[in-house]
């Protein structure tokens, strides 16, 4: 079985894919985690992040490792040695990975890859064009929405659960360009796929949520 889950940023596709995978015996990959991991390496590379032949280039020697651990830490990710897993959540790789995500080779390699994790076994992955280019043929495909001030409010409380302040005004401003960059883009924008099962997540509970999509899959 597969399940796609798509939405924009906070609103909970990540733990609901995580748990969901959990509760049905399924992979789970975040497939943000990995344009996350490619601006960190841009970033420390000095490159810019407008420079596509140069992100590509480096793209393709990067020594990316993705484990999918258990499912209280949802996926590792190495850069060689370095376990890259807490770096990529910074908020200074939130505010510049959309940049990155927009060129068409860029996406063209990272989502090749995604396709053939999706290939090769039952899954649960999670990202903005899932249910439309990565798994298209998913048997699931689920839209997370929730309205920006309540993505932002959640944000906020991860981030301080690790010990990084952040400013709720601006992490709203900081998720709506995100939002904007991510749906407005030419290549693979954030859209619902067809098909796909709209759940506004703004007054629900993560258990909530994976319990309806639960009863939504079990009752097929
Ligand atoms: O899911 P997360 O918020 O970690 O994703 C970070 C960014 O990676 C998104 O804002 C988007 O620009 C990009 N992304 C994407 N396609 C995906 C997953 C993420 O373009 N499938």
């Amino acid at each position: 079985m597969n399940i796609a889950i798509d939405g924009p940023a906070g609103a909970g596709k990540s733990t609901i894919a995580r748990l969901l995978a959990k509760e049905l015996g399924l992979r789970y990959l975040d497939t943000g985690a990995m344009y996350r991991a490619v601006t960190l390496e841009a970033l420390r590379k000095g490159l810019s992040l407008d420079d596509e032949e140069e992100l590509v280039k480096m793209v393709t020697s990067m020594d990316l490792e993705i484990v999918f651990g258990d499912e209280s830490e949802g996926n590792l990710l190495f850069l060689g040695d370095e376990n890259i897993t807490e770096l990529i959540r910074q908020p200074e790789i939130s505010s510049q990975v959309s940049t990155l995500s927009k060129h068409k080779k860029v996406r063209d390699l990272v989502s090749s890859l995604q396709k053939e994790i999706g290939k090769s076994g039952s899954i649960v992955m999670d990202g903005r064009d899932i249910g439309t280019v990565v798994m298209p043929y998913a048997e699931w495909k689920f839209f997370l929405e929730a309205s920006v001030q309540e993505r932002a409010k959640r944000r906020k409380k991860q981030l301080e659960e690790k010990g990084l302040k952040v400013d709720l005004a601006e992490l709203e401003a900081q998720i709506s360009e995100r939002d904007f960059l991510d749906k407005t883009r030419k290549n693979s924008p954030l859209i619902k796929a067809d098909g796909a099962i709209e759940i506004d997540t703004t007054s629900l509970g993560i258990e909530e949520v994976v319990h309806k999509l639960l009863g939504l899959i079990r009752e097929d």
